[in-house]
């Protein structure tokens, strides 16, 4: 997720390592830390915070200023709060090998008893120290080199990773690795440079060797080998890096939000790797193993939110009522704590955050705790005010978010929702049969996204058609009426066109008003027990010559006949539609707003995280 570089060359390490960091600070991090050789040892220094602390405390250590080999790191906690213990580098047990590392070690749990079972102690809470101190560990027991030891541990771990070590046994060489997280190697005139991102290596070198996923690469001061996990050498090209660093921030897209919209498919992958358990057909969900109980006696949900995380909820209740039958109600957090709400026995409430910041939802959480309630939270920014603040909760694991608008949380957070269902659903009332079913469906999410993203370019043409209307409606029923609200906030955010959303039969008891000839109607209305109905309400907007656009399922052609444009979308269970019909939605407002010549990621009188009630 977050930040690698490494240096080995005539160079002060430390120099490269910071720049290189500054360079990754746009991904969002919260931690940061180097490792450097010198005289015989590791020298460490790690932060909390700002780059600028870190650099602090290297200005402190005359041997970190030293060293010309060294790793540093960027971190986006996933596991462990963000503070100086759990930032990167961490160490195996003789101090003498330092890892930094990208992505998440899935299976860290029971190889962190093992090792504890073993005599290792930890320092950190982090999955990454586990895989530092698996790979002392085969050195300890007679790997010939730090590659060996690296490929040795790395066959025991799943998950993900990119990683940089180094080892004050073997100084002149650092090794990397990578398996569903970037790495790239930047080869300069008598040094190389690691990294994560081409944005960290620019300044020195356009030469790159690119890692594929499941190769590693061992670095010299004069050599590069590269070789796969098994150990088969490969041989590379050295390619040109031809982006900007802007470009490169963006993924070579236009915005941080097209990045982000693109970013979905992957993040949602993120989002389930090893919840979505499909080998055992279950959902795992480390993070509320403490509450299973409480959560299952729980009579009453009520989620809280603001702005699109509110519209999540809201999908939310459809899930929580749908798939484990638990009563579930949505509060707005502005409203909740002062309409002095009902709390009883057995009430959960769970706080729906990007940021895990949001001032309104977190007074609301403190409300409902004052109250009684078991306080859970759904949020992305580990160790943030809300994720401490509550019993427990699961993360969304979708990365940082630097689009003001948000995209990939919103769908991130419909993921977690679903699995928190499911989880509960499943020891409620569903059977094991209709679990299974809705595990692969869920599996089948991120290629069915892509599908989606694949007709941006259709998207986009019917954005321009109709950007010059300055009043549109978005309609849907049941799983998509959330979805037609966020359809219309996404559009009123960013390009200040105003937008209603209704739930589509509420349109006949006033708002049909509004319609006039060439007015946008945006109905979400894939296949489901309300499409028959839809149909009539369509047909009232047409009757008084407003323009149809409809997010359909794929192969209704019937629909054709009745709309003005129609975007199609894969099927899937009702219960996960939102997932895919809100891609067209967030697809058709940012096209608008670019078309309207609006600035996407910093949108006019809007902050990221609202920190004010
Ligand atoms: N899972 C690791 C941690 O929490 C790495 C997170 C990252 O990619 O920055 O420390």
């Amino acid at each position: 997720m977050c930040g690698i570089v490494g240096y080995i060359g005539p160079k002060r390490a430390c120099d490269v390592l910071i720049e290189g960091l500054k360079r990754l600070e746009y991904r969002g991090y919260d931690s940061a830390g180097v490792c450097v050789y010198h005289a015989g040892r590791l020298h460490i220094a790690k932060s909390p915070g700002r780059i600028s602390e870190l650099e602090k405390k290297i200005a402190e250590d005359p041997a970190i200023q030293c060293g010309t080999v060294g790793i540093g790191h960027t971190r986006w906690a996933t596991h462990g709060e963000p503070n100086e213990a759990n930032a990167h580098p961490h160490c195996d047990l003789s101090g003498r090998i330092a890892l930094v590392h990208n992505g998440i070690i899935e299976n860290y749990a029971p190889l962190k008893r093992f090792l504890s079972d073993h005599g290792h102690v930890f320092r950190s809470e982090t999955d990454t120290e586990v895989l530092a101190q698996l790979i002392g560990r085969f050195c300890q027991d007679g790997a010939e080199t730090l590659e060996d030891a690296v490929r040795a541990a790395l066959s025991e771990v799943g998950g993900t990773y990119g990683i940089a070590v180094m080892s004050a046994s073997e100084p002149d060489k650092l090794v990397v690795a990578r398996k569903g997280s970037p790495l790239i190697v930047g080869v300069g005139s008598g040094e190389y440079i690691v990294a994560s991102d081409a944005s960290a290596i620019l300044e020195h070198t356009t030469n790159v060797v690119y890692l594929n996923d499941n190769e590693m690469a061992v670095v010299t001061r004069d050599s590069l080998r590269t070789m796969t996990l098994d150990n088969v050498p490969v041989s590379k090209e050295v390619e040109q890096i031809e982006w900007s660093l802007e470009q490169i921030a963006k993924g070579g897209h236009e915005h941080f939000m097209l990045k982000e919209i693109f970013e979905q498919p992957e993040v949602v992958k993120m989002c389930m790797r090893g919840r979505v358990d499909l080998r055992d057909m279950r959902i795992q969900l480390g993070g509320l193993e403490s509450v299973t109980g409480a959560l299952l006696r729980t009579k009453r949900l009520i989620l809280t939110a603001c702005g699109t995380a509110w519209h999540a909820a809201l999908v939310g209740d459809y899930l929580f009522e749908d798939l484990a039958r638990i009563p579930t109600e949505v509060q707005y957090a502005s409203e909740f704590r002062y309409r002095n709400p009902i709390v009883e026995d057995d009430t959960t409430v769970i706080a729906i955050s990007q940021s895990g910041e949001t001032a309104d939802t977190l007074a609301a959480l403190r409300e409902a705790k004052e109250k009684g309630a078991l306080a859970l939270g759904i949020v992305n920014v580990v160790g943030s005010t809300i994720a401490r603040e509550t019993d427990a909760g699961v993360y969304l694991h979708a990365g940082p978010e630097i689009g003001v608008a948000s995209t990939k949380a919103f769908t991130c957070q419909l993921v977690v929702e679903t699995m928190v269902a499911l989880l509960l659903g499943r020891k409620r009332l569903l059977s094991q049969p209709v679990m299974e079913q809705y595990l692969r469906e869920l599996a089948a999410i991120p290629d069915k996204m892509q599908r989606v993203l694949d007709k941006a370019e259709e998207i986009r043409k019917i954005a321009e058609d109709y950007v010059d209307r300055d009043n549109w409606l978005f309609l849907g029923r049941g799983y998509n009426y959330p979805i037609a609200l966020e359809g219309a906030l996404k559009l009123k955010e960013i390009s200040y066109i105003h937008a209603e959303g209704l739930p589509a039969a509420e349109m006949k008891h006033g708002p049909i008003a509004l319609i006039h000839e060439g007015m946008p109607a945006v109905f979400v209305t894939p296949q489901g027990p309300t499409y028959d109905k839809i149909l009539g309400n369509i047909e009232e907007v047409r009757a008084r010559r407003g323009k149809i656009i409809a997010v359909a399922s794929e192969g209704d052609e019937g629909i054709r006949s009745c709309c003005d444009r129609v975007i199609t979308v894969p099927d899937c269970p009702v219960a996960l539609q939102p997932m895919l019909t809100v891609i067209p939605l967030q697809l058709l407002a940012y096209y608008a707003a670019v078309a309207r010549g609006c600035n996407v990621d910093k949108p006019r009188n809007l902050a990221k995280s609202v920190t004010v009630e």
